[in-house]
């Protein structure tokens, strides 16, 4: 196992926040995955994953122990079945899955990060999510267990699943068989919507709040008028309001004003009290 002291944890995400990891451990086989856990547990340390850092905001202090799968990145996808390691890039993981004309993955598409978080964060989109396709994933219990949960006890929901407080180490997926050139049509349609309605090439965590039942989040926002309002170094998208961006060297300090600016009037003028979709680490 590589074991890394006060590695710099801003450049591991795309917000390009945050402090340091006391404790940085990159395990290189499985049952190093357990060890790194006792390791913490002893120490009194909350151990926790970072994947490709695209839904995370780090505290300008960082946090004292974290653990990478980036060893971990295998995937494969044959017939109806595929399957990948938790550390794997999902986009590259979405493209073999269109290759192998596995119907779905269309929907999946222009989401970064890696297998691992996106099954915890049950990333998707209006057109479906990745929960939709699990067999089974294999965990490790906070015990260190290796565990393998079948979908239904998985509790994926809307940005949410039950794999929290587990590390996310492998899954199994099932997909119907689709028409390749269908699946590849389709996923340049949705990736070019996105490009037009999201700012793809500025430093965020894509949104930032759920969307309320029934509710765009990003109207609501919009409609208080924040759009291009900026705190320090984060920025209100002009293009899409539920994205906060890095533009100038922002602290998670200037990040979390922001959001709480956001979720105060927001609160005021629509009433609804906005819930956080990314994952603040402080
Ligand atoms: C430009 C942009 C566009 C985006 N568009 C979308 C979109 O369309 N749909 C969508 O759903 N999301 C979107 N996102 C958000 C983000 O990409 C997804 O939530 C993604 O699935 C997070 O994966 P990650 O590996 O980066 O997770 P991270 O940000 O590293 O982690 C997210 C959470 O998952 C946990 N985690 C990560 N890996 C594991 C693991 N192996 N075991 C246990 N816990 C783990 C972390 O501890 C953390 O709590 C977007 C982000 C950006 C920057």
């Amino acid at each position: 196992m590589i074991l890394k002291r006060d590695e710099p944890l801003a450049p591991r995400t795309s917000y390009r926040i945050g402090g340091t990891a006391e404790y940085f451990f990159i395990p290189e086989r499985m049952e190093e995955v357990s060890q790194a856990m006792s390791y913490c547990r002893a120490k009194g340390l909350e151990l926790r994953v970072l994947g490709g850092g695209t839904n995370v905001l780090v505290g300008d202090r960082g946090w004292p122990a974290v653990l990478s799968l980036e060893r971990f990145k295998h995937t494969d996808a044959f017939g109806p079945y595929a399957k990948a390691e938790a550390g794997a890039s999902f986009p590259a993981f979405v493209k073999k899955l269109a290759d192998n004309s596995s119907k779905g993955a269309e929907a999946l598409c222009g989401i970064p990060g890696t297998v691992g978080g996106a099954l915890l964060m049950n990333a998707g989109g209006h057109y479906g999510e990745i929960g939709e396709f699990v067999k089974r994933v294999k965990v490790a219990e906070p015990d260190g267990r290796l565990v393998t949960l079948e979908r239904d006890q998985c509790g994926f929901r809307y940005r949410d699943s039950d794999l929290k407080n587990r590390i996310i180490l492998s899954a199994d997926f099932e997909f119907p068989e689709g028409d390749r050139d269908e699946i590849r049509s389709r996923m340049r349609d949705i990736f070019q919507q996105k490009k037009a309605s999201q700012p793809l090439h500025s430093h965020s965590a894509g949104c930032v709040f759920k969307n309320p039942p029934g509710l765009a989040a990003g109207r609501m926002i919009d409609e208080c008028g924040f759009k291009g309002a900026r705190i320090g170094g984060a920025a209100v998208s002009a293009l899409h309001a539920n994205f906060l961006t890095n533009d100038d060297h922002a602290s998670a300090a200037d990040m979390l004003e922001l959001i709480s600016k956001i979720r105060g009037q927001v609160k005021e003028r629509h009433g609804v009290e906005l819930e956080l979709e990314i994952k603040v680490w402080s």
